[in-house]
């Protein structure tokens, strides 16, 4: 069987004792989408912040493979660094600053060396410009609707040449267009070689999107299926624990 760019084996997460995850499977290859589907508290989030660094090696258990490598990271900036990037539903930017000012916090010196203002602002216009936004990097964040504000960290993940990105519930909040536009830019980066596990309730949005659908139920491992091959009434069968016939 050929290897996946991103293979979680058996991962095992635990909080004071209790299982969050109880052995749970996910694999990714390039430019591929995979929609983490469960009921709330199933362990989507728990199983996204194991790949994105925030539960770090030494907190989980099971195996992490990229690119056939062993994936353990110290924390975030080391997934970033290993090109896994997370946004999660609660948006992180800093609302006071301007769009330049947030691509480049925290980055500045790593990533940009010595840039000016003026190569900084070039660099944002690029950035914006793949996530299909046309404003001035001096926007401020508070002048931006929520999915803008999504957009704009979906620039700045890319802008750190993340080739896995996580959507945690990234349409929540959205309106339909807004929504619209957000599942574009997937599709886009998608068709660039970018993966995406996508974690939505919205059932309609995970088929039209994905390759492949992983469900889980109380921590435990559903099954992963091509998207081709189910319904919605298939993916809320298998979340919520009637057999399913027809599969
Ligand atoms: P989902 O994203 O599918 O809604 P989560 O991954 O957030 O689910 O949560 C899975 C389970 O783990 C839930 O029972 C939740 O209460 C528990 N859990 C998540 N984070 C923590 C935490 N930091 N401490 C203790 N329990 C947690
Ligand atoms: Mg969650």
């Amino acid at each position: 069987m050929s290897q996946a760019m991103l293979e979680m084996r058996d991962i095992i997460k635990e909080f004071s004792g209790v299982r969050a995850l109880n052995g749970v499977d996910l694999c990714l290859n390039p430019g591929e989408v995979v929609s983490l589907c469960g009921e709330n508290g199933s362990g989507k989030s728990t199983l996204m912040k194991v790949l994105s660094g925030i539960y770090p090696k030494g907190e989980y258990q099971g195996e992490i493979k990229l690119d056939g490598q062993t994936y353990e990271v110290s924390g975030i900036k080391d997934a970033e660094r290993k090109g896994i990037a997370i946004i999660h539903q609660e948006l992180a930017l800093i609302k006071e600053l301007t769009i330049l000012e947030n691509l480049f916090l925290g980055d500045e010196i790593s990533q940009f060396g010595v840039l000016n203002h003026t190569q900084m602002y070039k660099k944002a216009q690029t950035m914006l410009e793949r996530v299909g936004l046309t404003m001035s990097p001096d926007t401020p964040i508070l002048e931006l609707g929520v999915g803008q504000q999504q957009l704009v960290e979906i620039a700045k993940a890319l802008g750190k040449n993340a080739r896995i990105l996580i959507l945690d519930e990234p349409t929540s909040s959205l309106t339909e267009s807004e929504t619209e536009v957000l599942l574009n830019i997937v599709m886009q980066l998608k068709s660039e070689g970018v993966s995406c596990v996508y974690i939505s309730h919205k059932l309609n949005e995970v088929l039209a999107i994905s390759d492949g659908v992983c469900v889980i139920r109380d921590g435990d491992h559903i099954g992963t299926r091509s998207a081709a091959d189910l319904t919605q009434d298939d993916i809320i069968t298998m979340m919520v624990g009637r057999e399913l016939t027809e599969l």
